[in-house]
């Protein structure tokens, strides 16, 4: 087959689709390209989760005329000059590439003024090209308006997944950019409803407050600083009280760079010494520093994987920042001092005690809750992922703990730290987490009444607070829920009204 050369178009399409794969992606090079222009406040317009349109406006150092022109060409750069200074960059792009690569998948317009300048330039851009150029008035700084992503690639335009999913996509990288930056004034707008104000804050905690629920900051606080040799530890985590069914409440920040690295979460709940009960995660923010040369953040396209030179201190310095906050909060919190947790909010877990201090400091500390041991009882359905009881025996025998295939013989012998009832069985003893037995009663009753449910209209609604991303993944499910006697109703972005409830929940 006689080789050839793409066209500049094909090629740029190509090289875009390393970059740009969904709405997401552009809002993140879009918002790294503001922060590198040093601006104070970024505000976010997405409609259709960034389908339609995604238009970002800042207040940095703005562009002149002539790098306005140059800027959507691939590889032109202000910010890197040779591959020498690579690992001293501190700005997020130094490839040139994001707007180049954006302009050859969707159409795009710029405007942008300098300090000191009387107009600013505006630029529409199609296929890389510019077709009009004009000047404008506006103030210093620079607006993106990018329309109609994958306009000219259609099967990439199919790929895009739902508005839904879309955007909760970008909120979560919206969070992540907050929360790197407090002292940026960031705001949210999804289909011209302002989703989240975020005026600048002096901590990471007040940034929890103003874009969480109150649930995940009535029990988190501050990490304890980790130093050591060369890698810095900070940022915020939640007690072993709260937890969730996902990863998606952590956040992994190196050298102020979001990046995913299974490794890092496997750090964080190995903090946890396994009080976290099985298949649950907490809500982490962990911010590394670390000396530039021990990262190479030059593995992917997008910057979101990192290489560390010795990947074990780093996880060794999460893992006891992590251990060392919550002995710290254990002792404080059984001191009953104000620099405890905040609190338990959450019901199930309001009469439960403190956990033991010994079991953070403990070097190899026997699991709780490990993946190797076998649960009882089990089944093959997907209750089993909810499993409330846990065996706790020494590691050499794991392998031989017996599952029970029938109905186990047990004696209640007491209940440890109010968390777990103690049981006396054939097998020896066993664990039962009053907390995950309480979700599997629950969950039995759900399935065993499921479309039957008796409800009983409240007197008065009640109003739950939850977050965009959970009301909007909830809301296509509501005839679901009201098959279960819920029968609730969204009440603005980030509200449910419920009138009704099953009979047996009335008192909870
Ligand atoms: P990179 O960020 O890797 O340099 P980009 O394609 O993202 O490459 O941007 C190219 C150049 O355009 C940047 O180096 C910068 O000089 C300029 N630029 C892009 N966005 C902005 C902005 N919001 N404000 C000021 N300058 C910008
Ligand atoms: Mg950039």
């Amino acid at each position: 087959m006689p080789i050839h050369f793409l066209s500049p178009e094909d090629a740029q399409k190509v090289a875009a689709g390393e970059v740009v794969e969904r709405p997401a992606n552009v809002i993140k090079e879009l918002i790294e390209n503001s922060i590198d222009a040093q601006a104070s406040s970024i505000e976010l317009f997405v409609k259709q989760g960034g389908k339609e349109q995604i238009k970002i406006t800042d207040n940095g150092c703005g562009m002149s005329q002539e790098d306005a022109i140059l800027c959507f060409e691939r590889h032109a750069t202000s910010k890197l000059f040779c591959f020498d200074d690579l690992p001293m960059v501190s700005t997020f792009g130094f490839r040139g590439e994001a707007l180049a690569s954006v302009c050859g998948v969707a159409k795009v317009s710029i405007t942008t003024k300098q300090k000191d300048h009387i107009e600013a330039v505006q630029l529409s851009i199609q296929e890389g090209k510019v077709v009009a150029q004009q000047a404008v008035s506006g103030p210093v700084g620079t607006t993106i308006v990018v329309d109609d992503l994958f306009y000219n690639i259609p099967v990439r335009k199919k790929f895009l997944k739902t508005t839904i999913t879309e955007w909760n996509q970008i909120v979560s990288l919206f969070k992540s950019f907050c929360l790197t930056y407090p002292h940026i004034h960031f705001t949210l707008f999804h289909d011209d409803a302002r989703v989240y104000n975020c005026p600048p804050v002096t901590t990471v905690l007040d940034r929890v407050a103003q874009l969480f629920d109150p649930i995940v900051f009535s029990n988190v606080a501050e990490l304890c600083i980790q130093e050591e040799r060369g890698i810095t530890v900070t940022g915020v985590i939640t007690n072993p009280h709260y937890s969730r069914y996902d990863r998606n409440g952590l956040y992994f920040f190196v050298n102020n760079r979001l990046v995913k690295n299974y490794q890092l979460a496997r750090a964080v709940l190995k903090g946890y010494c396994n009080v976290l009960p099985h298949n649950k995660y907490p809500f982490a923010v962990i911010h590394l520093t670390i000396d530039p040369l021990m990262v190479d953040v030059n593995i992917h396209p997008k910057k979101e994987e990192v290489l560390f030179l010795h990947p074990h201190l780093v996880e060794q310095a999460i893992t006891k920042a992590v251990t060392a906050t919550l002995e710290k909060h254990t002792v404080e919190t059984q001191k009953g001092s104000p620099y405890a947790f905040p609190g338990t909010v959450t019901q199930s877990f309001r009469e439960t005690d403190v956990f033991p201090i010994h079991s953070f400091a403990q070097q190899n500390p026997a699991p709780l809750f490990s993946d190797a041991v076998p649960r009882v009882p089990q089944d093959s359905n997907a209750a089993a992922e909810y499993p409330a009881v846990t065996h706790v025996f020494p590691k050499e025998t794991q392998e031989t703990v017996p599952v029970f295939k029938s109905e186990p013989q047990y004696r209640i012998v007491g209940q440890f730290h109010k968390t777990y009832i103690l049981l006396d069985t054939e097998q020896g003893l066993v664990m039962v987490d009053q907390h995950a037995a309480h979700e599997r009663i629950l969950y039995e009753q759900f399935g065993k009444n499921f479309g039957k449910t008796e409800t009983i209209e409240l007197l008065f609604p009640v109003l739950v607070t939850v977050s965009t991303v959970e009301c909007a993944a909830l809301v296509p499910y509501l005839s679901l829920l009201e098959q279960q006697g819920i029968v609730c109703e969204s009440f603005g972005e980030q509200k449910l009204r419920i009138t009704a409830v099953p009979v047996y929940a009335k008192n909870i």
